[in-house]
């Protein structure tokens, strides 16, 4: 039954994911079911996203209010769930100014165009320059495409947006190598997640927003994945005290609803895009801002920060035993809820074994598996997960 769909999928679907063999059809807590009602363990929750669990009820009951209300707008009008939605995030974020948009990407596009703004208002010239780190990942629009550190993905569409230059994370000299007067922006994941789970290191931040203050480079954070809560704090920049001047938010900002944002301070605000420099049809709407509110209330109520500082490391801990038990893992590194198991060899194998002992597993790069779980799960469920990884790896 499920490979008949599966089928129609591959005739119908533009065929630019290799998809894993199943068809889920519902959730609950951190569990997954298939069409056919087999249960799965989820480790991934929709890559970083569905960060309160699945089916989780006031979520889904505050969706359901809102549905009943208003679900679309435009924002050339203003509707109280953006209003709420923004007063929350600039609380959690201690950002000034908020921009809602429909997805990561999108919120990247709109770092760059703000920064270039920013830069072209002061000097007026159209020739500046960000620098991004090899290995990074923003999404797959032109100009988060133009900023992603992975040849593989930029090479079938060059050109790609101009004056991008590339230095490598945690390596300061190589950043400064790579700045000229027409520097306008420094573009970074505070934890690179596609590129393999590497955490910025503290020192490495640090030097970098004083070489932007130095300069006048606006410092751009992308926690699209790294954010909202995986490494035990709302934001990873928090944990080390170094703030950007423009940071990007996603994933699991509406826990499944599609939306993102991109943030920045005051000063940026007024220095960078006015009326008519940037918009978007959907992005924000009741139906999104709603979502938002609610994750960001739930995050509070059930202490989502406490649950991913006390299970993150036990997590941690799981998977540096693990590391010692077997020759064919490299080593293990990450941060909160946001870990990877680096392999010696290539993991599609064990995640393929893992999904058929009803375990679902992701990949970060072709030699490391991510672990990217819903915020909310506990101790037995990890404990859960290791036993079945351990004995796919056996295998
Ligand atoms: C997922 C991701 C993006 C892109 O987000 P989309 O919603 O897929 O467009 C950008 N940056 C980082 C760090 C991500 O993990």
């Amino acid at each position: 039954m499920m490979k008949e769909y599966i089928d129609e999928a591959e005739k119908a679907l533009l065929h630019t994911y290799n998809r894993y063999q199943v068809v889920l059809e519902k959730g609950d807590g951190v569990y997954l079911y298939d069409m056919e009602g087999k249960r799965y363990l989820d480790f991934v929750s929709g890559i970083a996203v569905f960060a309160l669990g699945y089916n989780n009820k006031a979520y889904n009951d505050a969706l359901k209010a809102q549905i009943d209300k208003l679900i679309h707008t435009s924002n050339y009008y203003y509707n109280l769930p953006a209003i709420e939605a923004a007063r929350k995030i600039k609380k959690v974020s201690g950002m000034d100014r908020v921009f809602f948009t429909n997805s990561g990407a999108e919120a990247v596009e709109g770092a760059i165009k703000a920064a270039r703004k920013y830069a072209w208002l002061k000097d007026g010239r159209t020739d500046h320059e960000i620098i991004a780190m090899e290995h990074s990942f923003h999404g797959r629009t032109m100009g988060a495409l133009s900023v992603t550190g992975n040849p593989k993905y930029r090479e079938a569409f060059e050109p790609m947006i101009g004056n991008i230059r590339f230095a490598r994370m945690n390596d300061f000299d190589s950043v400064t190598a790579q700045v000229t007067d027409r520097t306008c922006a420094i573009i970074l994941e505070t934890v690179q997640g596609e590129g393999g789970i590497y955490p910025a290191e503290e020192e490495f931040l640090q030097k970098l927003r004083a070489l932007c203050d130095q300069r006048d480079i606006l410092l751009i954070l992308d926690e699209i994945q790294c954010g909202m809560g995986r490494t035990g704090f709302m934001y990873a920049w928090q944990r080390y005290g170094v703030k950007p001047d423009i940071m990007t938010t996603a994933k699991a900002l509406g826990c499944g609803v599609p939306v993102g944002a991109f943030l920045m301070t005051e000063r940026v605000a007024r220095n960078s895009l006015a009326a008519g420099d940037h918009g978007t049809t959907y992005g924000g709407n009741p139906l999104a801002a709603a979502a938002i509110c609610k994750v960001l209330e739930l995050f509070e109520e059930q202490k989502v920060l406490e649950n991913v500082r006390e299970v993150g490391p036990y997590l941690s801990k799981k998977l540096e035993e693990l590391a010692c038990r077997h020759h064919c893992v490299e080593t293990h590194r990450g941060v909160g809820l946001m870990q990877g198991l680096v392999f010696r060899k290539p993991v599609a194998e064990i995640i393929n074994r893992a999904l058929e002992k009803g375990l679902i597993l992701i990949n970060a790069g072709s030699h490391i598996i991510r672990f990217v779980p819903a915020l909310v799960i506990g101790r037995a469920e990890v404990d859960a997960m290791i036993e079945i990884l351990d004995s796919c790896i056996e295998d």
